[in-house]
C-alpha cells in the first residue's frame, strides 16, 4: 500500500484551477508555497529514511474529505483504537475545530490544557505540552472551537504550511502510527496535514454524490504533491456507513474501483489506492459510543462497527508488515452481535442521555427568547421571501382566474349548446357528457390559452428501472478518467 515512486510516467496534464469555497483557499495555500521549505525529509522515500536512521519514522495518515459527516472522525478515533490494541503506539491529532475527537474519550479539556491551535500559533508550545493520553498506546491532542480561527492567523505566518509538520517531527520516534482527523475543507489546517502526512485516507459513503467530490480532493492533493509533500499518497478509500444490501452502494464501488484502476503505474498521487477491506457497515454502536466517552472496543467490542475497524486495522498493518495477531480486547474473532450493555452501564447511559436532552431542551428555549423572528418579527430576508411567494401567489391565483374563466366560458356554450340540441341538460347522463366534451376541448385546443388539463397518473416505477436509472448515472466517469488533473 505504501509504494515507491514509480518508473518513468506519462505526462499529465496541468491541473485545473479549484473551483470554489475551500478549494480556493487550498489553492491559494498551495500557491504561496514557501520554495525555501526544506521538503529533504519527506523527498526521501520510506526505506531510504529507515535505513539512514535507526528510530522508524511513525506512518502519518490523513483522513480527509471536505464533506462533513462523513466518518473521518469515527474512522480516526477507532482504527486508532484498533492500532493500539494491536499494540502499535497511536497519536490522534483533532485538526477539526468542532473538536469531536477529544469528546470520544470523554476528556474535556480546561483552559490550562494546551491544544492544537496553541501548537500551531505559539512558537513556544511544544508538542509534549498539548499530547494527552486516552488509554495506553493511545494519545491525541486535543482541539478547540477558536480553532476555526486559526485558518485566518495562520495565513499571516510565514511558512504557514509547514507548521504542523515541524511541530510532530520531534516526537516521531515517540509513535508508530499517527493520524490526523481533518476539517470538513480543505483549508489551510488541512493543507498543514497535507504537508505532514505520508499518506491519505478519504472516508466517504458509497453514494453518487460523494463520488463526485473524490475527484476534487484528488486535484488537491495533486496540487500539494507538486510542491509541498512530493511523496503524498493517497493510499485507501474508507467506506464508512456502509449498506451492503444496496445496488446503488455495490454500483458505486464498482465504479471507484475500476476509475482507480485506470491510473495503476501512473505518476499522479492516488495510483496505488485501494478501497479498503471490509467497508464499515452502518451501525448505530458507532455513534453512541462517543455519548459514553468510549471508543467502539470499549463500549461495543462485539458489534458489526468494532469488527469492521479492527479487521481493516488488521490488514493495514500485515499490509505494512506491522505485528497483527495479538488483539488486545474481546473485538477479535467478534460474532457480528452487539454486546449486551451491564445494567448499571444502562442506568448510567439513561441518566446522560436524559440530561443531556433537558440541557438541549433548556438551551433551545432561552435560545428562543433572544430570537426575534419567533417573536413574529420577519428578518428582511424572510420577509423577502414571503412576500415573493406571495406576489407569486398572487400571479398563480390571476393565472387560475383566467384559466377558469376560460374554462366557464367554454363550460357556459357548451351547456347552452347540449341544452338547445337536447333539452335534457339537466339529466346526470348529459351533465357526464358535458364533462367530457369539455375535457376533450381543452386538451385539443392548442390556439387557446392552455387550460390545465387533470394530470394522468404517474405509471409506477419499476425497481428495475430504478436501478438502471442509478447505475445510468454513475456510469458518467470521473473527470480524472480523462486524465484531465
Ligand atoms: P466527520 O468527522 O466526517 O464529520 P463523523 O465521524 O463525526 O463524521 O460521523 C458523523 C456522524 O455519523 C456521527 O454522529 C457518527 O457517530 C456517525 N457515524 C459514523 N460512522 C457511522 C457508522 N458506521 N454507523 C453509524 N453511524 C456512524
Ligand atoms: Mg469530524
Amino acid at each position: 500500500m505504501h509504494e515507491e515512486p514509480h518508473e518513468p510516467q506519462p505526462e499529465l496534464h496541468p491541473s485545473p484551477a479549484p473551483e470554489a469555497g475551500g478549494d480556493v483557499a487550498a489553492s491559494e495555500a498551495v500557491v504561496a508555497i514557501d520554495e525555501s521549505a526544506d521538503h529533504s525529509a519527506h523527498a526521501q522515500p520510506m526505506d531510504a529514511n529507515i535505513e539512514a536512521e535507526p528510530a522508524r519514522k511513525p506512518r502519518v495518515i490523513a483522513l480527509l474529505n471536505q464533506k462533513g459527516g462523513v466518518g473521518k472522525t469515527t474512522s480516526t478515533v477507532n482504527l486508532g483504537a484498533a492500532f493500539a490494541r494491536y499494540g502499535q503506539r497511536v497519536l490522534l491529532v483533532d485538526l477539526d475545530p468542532q473538536s469531536n475527537l477529544s469528546l470520544h474519550f470523554g476528556v474535556e479539556s480546561g483552559p490550562e490544557q494546551r491544544t492544537i491551535r496553541d501548537l500551531l500559533l505559539d512558537p513556544t508550545c511544544r508538542i509534549e505540552d498539548a499530547v494527552q493520553t486516552a488509554r495506553p498506546g493511545l494519545d491525541f491532542i486535543p482541539a478547540v472551537t477558536e480553532l476555526a480561527l486559526v485558518e485566518g492567523e495562520l495565513a499571516q505566518q510565514e511558512g504557514m504550511q509547514t507548521v504542523l509538520r515541524s511541530k510532530l517531527e520531534p516526537v516521531y520516534g515517540n509513535y508508530d502510527v499517527v493520524l490526523l482527523d481533518c476539517p470538513p475543507s480543505l483549508g489551510v489546517l488541512s493543507v498543514n496535514a497535507l504537508t505532514v502526512a505520508d499518506e491519505v485516507f478519504v472516508p466517504m459513503q458509497a453514494h453518487y454524490l460523494p463520488l463526485r467530490g473524490l475527484e476534487k480532493l484528488l486535484q488537491t492533493v495533486h496540487l500539494i504533491s507538486q510542491g509541498l509533500n512530493p511523496t503524498i499518497r493517497v493510499t485507501g478509500i474508507l467506506l464508512c456507513m456502509h449498506d451492503g444490501s444496496s445496488s446503488h452502494a455495490r454500483a458505486v464501488i464498482g465504479e471507484i474501483e475500476s476509475q482507480l484502476a485506470q491510473f495503476r503505474g501512473m505518476d499522479v498521487p492516488w495510483s496505488t489506492a485501494t478501497v479498503l477491506d471490509p467497508p464499515v457497515r452502518r451501525n448505530i454502536k458507532l455513534a453512541e459510543a462517543p455519548s459514553f466517552g468510549q471508543t467502539i472496543f470499549d463500549y461495543a467490542p462485539h458489534c458489526p462497527g468494532a469488527d469492521d475497524y479492527r479487521r481493516i486495522a488488521e490488514q493495514l498493518l500485515a499490509g505494512w508488515g506491522l505485528p497483527h495477531t495479538t488483539f488486545d480486547g474481546a473485538g477479535h474473532g467478534s460474532d457480528g452481535g452487539d454486546a449486551a450493555p451491564s445494567p448499571k452501564r444502562k442506568r448510567k447511559s439513561a441518566k446522560r442521555v436524559k440530561r443531556e436532552v433537558s440541557a438541549a431542551v433548556k438551551k433551545s428555549g432561552k435560545s428562543k427568547k433572544v430570537n426575534p423572528t419567533s417573536k413574529g418579527k420577519k428578518s428582511p430576508k424572510i420577509a423577502k421571501a414571503t412576500k415573493t411567494t406571495k406576489s407569486s401567489n398572487v400571479a398563480k391565483s390571476s393565472k387560475l382566474a383566467k384559466i377558469s374563466k376560460v374554462t366557464k366560458s367554454s363550460k357556459l356554450a357548451k351547456s347552452s349548446s347540449a341544452a338547445k340540441s337536447s333539452k335534457l341538460s339537466t339529466t346526470k347522463k348529459s351533465a357526464a357528457a358535458q364533462m367530457t366534451i369539455r375535457t376533450k376541448k381543452s386538451t385539443t385546443n392548442h390556439s387557446s390559452r392552455p387550460t390545465k388539463s387533470p394530470k394522468a397518473p404517474k405509471p409506477a416505477r419499476s425497481k428495475q428501472m430504478r436501478v438502471a436509472k442509478q447505475t445510468k448515472s454513475i456510469r458518467r466517469p470521473l473527470r480524472s478518467g480523462g486524465l484531465s488533473l
